[in-house]
């Protein structure tokens, strides 16, 4: 699959309608919902488990992360992406980056 053919899927199953006022704002938010998910797991790794990352739960963690793709694909067909794009484009944004020697450094736009 690739991710213009996920990002196709997933929009079909969108219980919020795309066109709504409200869409954009609904996905930017699950997204973050989704990535304090994938957060709150990893505390529970550090509290519970004593930063042993083989006691993360695979297959509950993979459907996290899946949660997380989901809202990207959403947020970017909100603002009219192709999740392809996105994706390639974050590759070669971090390979230029590496080639410049910072990665390492702060800053969005370096
Ligand atoms: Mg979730």
């Amino acid at each position: 699959m690739t991710f213009d053919e996920y990002q196709k899927k997933a929009t079909t199953t969108s219980t919020i309608d795309p066109k709504s006022i409200t869409a954009p704002y609904y996905f930017a938010l699950g997204l973050n919902g989704e990535a304090g998910e994938i957060a709150e797991k990893m505390k529970k790794i550090i509290r519970n488990h004593d930063n042993d990352i083989t006691k993360l739960d695979l297959d509950d963690f993979k459907k996290e992360l899946g949660d997380v793709l989901w809202y990207v694909s959403m947020m970017s067909s909100q603002v009219g992406l192709s999740l392809e794009d996105v994706a390639a484009t974050n590759l070669a944004k971090l390979a230029d980056r590496k080639v410049r020697g910072v990665i390492k450094s702060t800053g969005d736009n370096r």
